[in-house]
C-alpha cells in the first residue's frame, strides 16, 4: 500500500515537536530538582530546531534564563517579543556591541578581567549591568585565568556593574577516564570559596551543560545548569566506567526529502559526480531533493543511510549540491513527490543525529546545527 501522500509541499523540511522540547525541558528540571534553575541553551537557532519557536515552549514552560551565543541571537530573540526571561550572552562580546547589550538587556558572560572594567565605566549612568564572568578552569578556551584575589581586586573596582554569576564550562564531562572534569571542577571550587571569603558571592554559579547533567555529576549542579543538547533529545555516549545515564530524553526533530525522480538503472551504469558508485546489478534508484547545501554531509556519499518506504536504504555515488541519489530497489512504492526521510523514523526503521555522525565522522551537534536555513521548519 502506499504511504499517505506528504501535506507538506516542500523539497525538504523538518517536522519538529515543540512537545517534546517540552517534556525533555520537564525532564531535565526533574532530574535537577527544584533547588536548581534550568537555563534553556538556544543558540545556533536551537540547535536547527528554530530559536523563536523553542524559546517560546520554554517561557511557557516558565523559564527564567534562556542562553544564546552571540549578541546578535540575543537581540533577535528580544526583536521577536522574548520579553521576560534573562538571556545569557556566552559567546563574548565585542566593545561595539555593549550598546546593544545594554538596550535589549542581555546578560553577557564575561570571559576577562578588562572587560569587567570596560564594562563597568559603560554601565556608568544606565541600569546597574549584570554579568557573568566565566573562569577558564582548564578547557582553555573562554574565560579567565586570573587568580580569584586579581578577580576580587577587580571587582572591588566596580561600581555600576553586578557579577550576577560565576561559571565554567567543562570539556570532557562524558568521558569518564579522563581526571579532566574533577580538576576544572576543583579549579572553579577554589576560585568560588576565595571569592566568598573576600565577600564575593555572586547569586548564581553553574558550570554544567548537558552531559554533566545526564550523567549525574551532582557537584557540579550548583543552582544552575545549561541545558541544550538534552533538550533536543540527546545527551552524548559516555567513555570510560560512567554512571547511569539519567535523562529520559528523546529526539524532537524529524527531516523528510522528496523523490523528485524515481528511475531503473541497468548493471554496470554510474551514478553521481566523478562516477564514484557502479551498480553491481539493475537497481531502482531515487534522486532527493536535498543535498550538501540543506546539510546532507558530503562525507556520506556511499557511505550514508535514509529511511524509504519504512526501511532504511543506501545513499549511492557522492551527494550534490541539491541532491541525492539513494537505492529504492526495495520496493516499488516510492514515486516523485513522496518523502523520505533523512532523520527520524518510519515504520520500523530510525536513523538518529547520533548514527548519522558516527557514519559522517563527526558529532551529533554537527548534524543538527547542519541542517541549513532553506530547509523549512514546521512545528507540529
Ligand atoms: C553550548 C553550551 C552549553 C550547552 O551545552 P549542551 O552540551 O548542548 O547542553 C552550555 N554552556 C556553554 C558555555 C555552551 O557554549
Amino acid at each position: 500500500m502506499a504511504p499517505p501522500a506528504t501535506p507538506y509541499p516542500y523539497r525538504s523540511y523538518v517536522l519538529v515537536s515543540l512537545a517534546q522540547i517540552a517534556r525533555n525541558y520537564r525532564q531535565v528540571c526533574s532530574v535537577v530538582g527544584p533547588d536548581v534553575a534550568v537555563l534553556g541553551v538556544v543558540k545556533a537557532d536551537a540547535y536547527g530546531h528554530g530559536a523563536l519557536a523553542v524559546a517560546r515552549t520554554l517561557v511557557a514552560e516558565g523559564t527564567r534564563w534562556l542562553a544564546v551565543s552571540s549578541v546578535d541571537e540575543g537581540v533577535q530573540l528580544r526583536q521577536a517579543g522574548i520579553r521576560s526571561p534573562r538571556i545569557l550572552v556566552m559567546g563574548g562580546f565585542l566593545s561595539y556591541e555593549v550598546g546593544a547589550l545594554v538596550e535589549h538587556d542581555l546578560t553577557p558572560a564575561v570571559h576577562s578581567l578588562e572587560q569587567v572594567l570596560e564594562m563597568d565605566a559603560l554601565a556608568s549612568g544606565v541600569t546597574p549591568l549584570r554579568y557573568h564572568l566565566k573562569i577558564d578552569s582548564g578547557m582553555g578556551r573562554l574565560g579567565t585565568r586570573a587568580t580569584a584575589a586579581q578577580i576580587a581586586a577587580t571587582i572591588g573596582r566596580t561600581r555600576h556593574s553586578q557579577c550576577e554569576g560565576l561559571m565554567t564550562h567543562f570539556a570532557s564531562a562524558a568521558d569518564y577516564s579522563s581526571p579532566q572534569t574533577g580538576a576544572q571542577l576543583a579549579c572553579f571550587e577554589g576560585i568560588r570559596d576565595e571569592l566568598a571569603r573576600a565577600g564575593i558571592r555572586p547569586p548564581y554559579c553553574h558550570t554544567s551543560s548537558t552531559n554533566a547533567i545526564g550523567y549525574g555529576r551532582k557537584e557540579g549542579w550548583h543552582n544552575l545548569v545549561r541545558a541544550g543538547h538534552a533538550l533536543y533529545g540527546y545527551v552524548s555516549p559516555a567513555r570510560g566506567e560512567a554512571p547511569p545515564q539519567l535523562l529520559q530524553v528523546a529526539p524532537a526533530l524529524t527531516w523528510k526529502a522528496k523523490l523528485v525522480a524515481v528511475k531503473d538503472l541497468p548493471e554496470g551504469a554510474l551514478v553521481g559526480y566523478g562516477g564514484t558508485f557502479r551498480t553491481p546489478r539493475p537497481m531502482r534508484i531515487g534522486i532527493l531533493g536535498a543535498g550538501y547545501a540543506d546539510g546532507i554531509f558530503h562525507r556520506l556519499s556511499n557511505r550514508g543511510k535514509v529511511i524509504a518506504a519504512g526501511r532504511l536504504t543506501s545513499i549511492l555515488g557522492t551527494i550534490s549540491m541539491d541532491l541525492t541519489t539513494i537505492d529504492l530497489s526495495h520496493t516499488t512504492q516510492l514515486a516523485p513527490g513522496d518523502d523520505v526521510t533523512l532523520l527520524g523514523s518510519e515504520e520500523g526503521a530510525s536513523l538518529d543525529a547520533q548514527q548519522i555522525a558516527r557514519t559522517a565522522g563527526t558529532i551529533s551537534y554537527n548534524i543538527l546545527c547542519s541542517i541549513s536555513a532553506r530547509v523549512r521548519r514546521i512545528y507540529v
